[in-house]
């Protein structure tokens, strides 16, 4: 491998008295330096198969070459003057988003895949939702990352209610974030406790329960958070008509509905968006990891009544909206819309479900599109957990995560080949297999 620079830096750190970097992620398995496509190489000259990538960012592959000459051009040409002065890319960027959060899958388009397929009112039964979008709905605002975008758009929220309907209703075992706020909206008690005490505003309900949201609600409440498909609390799949329920309660009580799109959007799911497949629309949308395909950037987009709200000197950042980071998402709208992603990911993430289910081990697939979770047998694991399972994988060239004690989260790249995906599943039937 090329790459030997690369590693020699990282041993270098083994001369120094203790670790150049702080643990909270813990001790790192591999040191990976390259990838191409589905592949990464490790340090080592080793090749996994990279079906998580970098949790649901690359879903265009490592390197795309695309995406790749865009940034270097970009790099060349302005990467940052502030946001005192328009640039480019982003509003570009912005007006696709804003078309894409439109364009709904048509019918016969598969749903959400594992048990729930999507009969609730598709985006063709309603015929402002299935018209081709052709005026613009909202506006957006560029962030740097998942957890700003919900910030800002708590604090759109908030400008919006008004003092005293601040308060934001999202679901258990949600995941917003790691600031201070989107921690506190995040539905996982158990992460909040170290860091107490967190801004004030916060309420959790049972996901995929539209009775215990409203059962939560009082006048304090101004908005709803919630995931399409629950990433990080273990690919939690909701009923078909739970968003149209909750949008339907979000309107019969003046709340915002605000989806949480930063893992379920950008053609993950089978659809543009995660919520599309309810054939619903939500108020504020958040967007982030696949949008840049590793770019960091993310975003908060609003219908236009709500998004008008903030004004100069509302919110800022410095390096929100900055060319360098609009251009690669540019970039990657522009290839997904070519090669249809949407489509794509309907395609592979049958195969992918297909070959996980055909597997001895595996119970029970849940998820959509190519954002997936294979739930293991008793038998599968062992005593093992999930964790166990997705090391076993990865110690014979495949990277998943165990998302939950008893599965495996999948997010190959969209672009991964039938190929890849039947090594891969050989690949995870021999880790199941394997000597616990
Ligand atoms: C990853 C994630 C976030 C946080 O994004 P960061 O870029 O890590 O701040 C928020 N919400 C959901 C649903 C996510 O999956």
């Amino acid at each position: 491998m090329k790459n030997n620079e690369h590693a020699d830096a990282v041993n270098a750190g083994a001369a120094l008295e203790f670790c150049p970097m702080m643990s909270n992620y813990g001790a790192p398995s591999l040191t990976l330096v390259e990838g191409k496509g589905t592949e990464v190489w490790d340090s080592s000259g080793v090749r996994y198969l990279d079906f998580l990538c970098g949790l649901a960012v690359t879903s265009l592959g490592h390197s795309h070459p695309v995406v790749a000459e865009a940034i270097c051009e970009q790099a060349h040409t302005l990467m940052h003057v502030s946001n005192l002065y328009n640039t480019l890319p982003g509003p570009e960027v912005a007006i696709t988003l804003d078309r894409l959060l439109q364009t709904f899958p048509q019918p016969g388009e598969a749903g959400p895949a594992a048990g729930t397929t999507n009969t609730g009112r598709g985006g063709a039964t309603d015929p402002m939702l299935s018209a081709k979008p052709s005026k613009q709905l909202g506006q957006v605002l560029f962030q740097n990352s998942g957890a700003e975008a919900n910030e800002a758009a708590i604090k759109i929220a908030r400008k919006y209610n008004g003092r005293g309907r601040h308060v934001v209703l999202s679901a258990m075992r949600s995941f917003h974030g790691r600031t201070l706020a989107t921690l506190h909206a995040t539905g996982q008690p158990e992460k909040h406790d170290t860091f107490q005490p967190l801004p004030e505003g916060f309420r959790h309900a049972a996901y995929n329960d539209v009775g215990a949201m409203e059962a939560a609600l009082d006048p304090t409440v101004g908005a709803i958070l919630v995931e399409a498909i629950q990433g990080e609390g273990g690919v939690n799949t909701p009923d078909p008509g739970y968003l149209r329920d909750l949008r339907a309660l979000c309107d019969d009580r003046s709340l915002l509905l605000i989806l949480d799109e930063i893992q379920t959007g950008i053609a993950r799911t089978g659809a543009w968006f995660g919520f599309q497949h309810a054939g619903i629309m939500p108020d504020i949308v958040t967007m982030a990891k696949g949008l840049g395909n590793g770019m960091p950037i993310g975003a908060v987009w609003a219908k236009r009544e709500v998004a008008q709200v903030l004004k100069p000197g509302d919110h800022g950042s410095t390096f929100a909206g900055q060319p360098l980071a609009a251009a690669a998402a540019r970039a990657v709208l522009a290839v997904m819309e070519e090669m249809d992603a949407p489509a794509v990911a309907r395609e592979r993430g049958a195969e992918l479900t297909a070959g996980l289910l055909a597997l001895d081990g595996v119970e029970s697939v849940r998820g959509a599109g190519l954002l997936l979770a294979a739930e293991l047998s008793e038998d599968a694991l062992r005593g093992r957990t999930g964790a166990d399972v997705s090391a076993a994988c990865a110690e014979r060239g495949v990277l998943v995560n165990g998302v939950t004690k008893t599965s495996l989260r999948l997010a190959p790249p969209i672009t991964v080949s039938s190929a890849e995906i039947e090594e891969a599943i050989r690949i995870i039937d021999a880790a199941i297999k394997a000597e616990a």
